[in-house]
């Protein structure tokens, strides 16, 4: 197996217009530290990427347009460009052994130039392929998995068509940008309809229709694949929405057997066919006849992958590093159940108040973001406990949030 020298010993004017072929012949090569690990973007989970990464040696340059961003804060250098600046990403290139990314709004601009300059092994397609709803849904579909019944919407006759075929309740969303629940209009009735006409007439993108999934529960499953072919799931997590917002990741997910075999399965089957490097974190509905669809699409970590902090042996911040770098990867059995609750903008006066009163068993992670607007993502907390409600009771306790059952 070859291993991937630090650029600084390997780089020459002359052998950039042959990397993307040599990329391609060198699948399994290894990154190893003290190689410098590039990171677009520069909020909280490139921050934990970073974290870990430092841990085991590497170093981190962060591009990012804000100053004393997440990640920067913690990062050995900063590219302070915007993100679709190809001159950024050229700095970058230029000095980082590996790129890797920690969100997916980079413009196929900048991708292209860093897969053909600079060693980037999650490649292109597949976040191209998240960027946008429909072509997600799309590639979901052919690799045999199933998604919510969906409808392209382009103008108002594919609206009244698309709720023809897919019936009250809908929901419309943006194709992309949207998070959090932003850019989604539910359409419960016809009263709804004039609003989600608006919605259709002012968007300068095709929109998506969803029918609405009468679910019974959220789980997610990360999973992480490197170059060399080597797979790892996560332990199923059970999501608990609160106004769109991922409010708390349970582990293990108070689900069936039949149902963990089938999310663990689709998991497995979009890894494989999209020949994943790095992580995918895939975020399902359960109906209630047990059968799971694929809601959502990220490949990176995610924030219903944060339990994996105390949960498991490996984070699934180290195992992205491990899967980008094609370093064996670790554990992911989990040791205790484990709780995650995210604390947002409105949260967080009252969480670092009550940190000198937390258990043992709790750990706080804060982003340093400096502005705590309501419904920002400052941090979360991670409590392990010896059953989900004993870590439910310590939540609950804190009387930070509204309980949680
Ligand atoms: P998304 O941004 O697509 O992940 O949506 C955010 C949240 O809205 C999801 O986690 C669900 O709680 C809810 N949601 C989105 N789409 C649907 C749907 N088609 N049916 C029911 N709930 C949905």
């Amino acid at each position: 197996m070859q291993v991937f020298e630090p650029k600084s010993q390997i780089e020459t004017s002359d052998n950039i217009a042959t990397k993307d072929q040599d990329d391609k012949h060198n699948a399994s090569k290894r990154t190893l530290p003290p190689a410098t690990i590039g990171i677009l973007g520069g909020g909280q989970l490139g921050r934990m990427m970073a974290l870990e990464a430092r841990e085991m040696g590497y170093r981190i340059m962060t591009l990012d347009p804000t100053f004393d961003s997440p990640c920067a804060q913690v990062a050995d250098s900063h590219v302070q460009k915007p993100f679709n600046s190809v001159e950024g990403a050229i700095e970058l290139a230029e000095q980082a052994d590996i790129i890797t990314y920690e969100f997916e709004n980079i413009s196929a601009e900048v991708a292209h130039h860093l897969e053909k300059t600079s060693h980037m092994p999650q490649g292109y397609r597949l976040l191209y392929a998240t960027q946008n709803r429909i072509r997600e849904k799309q590639a979901i579909e052919k690799a045999g998995v199933k998604v919510a019944p969906y409808y392209k919407i382009q103008d108002e006759a594919d609206l009244h068509e698309g709720l023809e075929q897919l019936d009250y309740p809908a929901v419309l969303k943006t194709t992309e940008g949207g998070y959090d629940g932003k850019g989604q209009l539910v359409i419960r009735a016809e009263e709804d309809l004039l609003h989600a006409i608006d919605m259709v007439r002012q968007s300068k993108q095709p929109l998506v229709l969803e029918q609405w999934v009468a679910f019974e529960k959220e789980i997610s499953v990360v999973i992480a694949r490197n170059p060399n072919g080597e797979v790892a799931t996560f332990p199923v997590g059970e999501n608990i929405h609160r106004e769109n917002i991922l409010h708390a990741t349970i582990a293990p997910a108070r689900i069936s057997e039949s149902v963990q075999k089938q999310a663990l399965s689709v998991a497995r089957k979009l890894a494989q066919t999209f020949e994943l490097v790095g992580l995918l974190a895939i975020e399902m509905f359960v109906l209630p006849t047990g059968e799971v669809l694929v809601n959502e699409l990220a490949p990176r970590p995610h924030n219903s992958g944060h339990y994996t902090q105390q949960g498991c042996m490996t984070s699934q911040f180290e195992q992205h590093v491990r899967a980008v770098c094609n370093l064996p990867l670790g554990a992911t059995d989990l040791h205790t159940p484990t709780v995650m609750v995210n604390i947002l903008g409105e949260h967080l006066d009252d969480a670092v108040g009550q940190l000198t009163q937390m258990s043992s068993h709790m750990k706080v992670h804060l982003y340093g973001k400096k502005d705590a607007k309501p419904k920002r993502k400052m941090g979360h907390l991670n409590v392990t406990a010896n059953t989900i409600e004993e870590a439910f009771s310590q939540i609950n306790h804190l009387q930070i949030w509204d309980p949680i059952e």
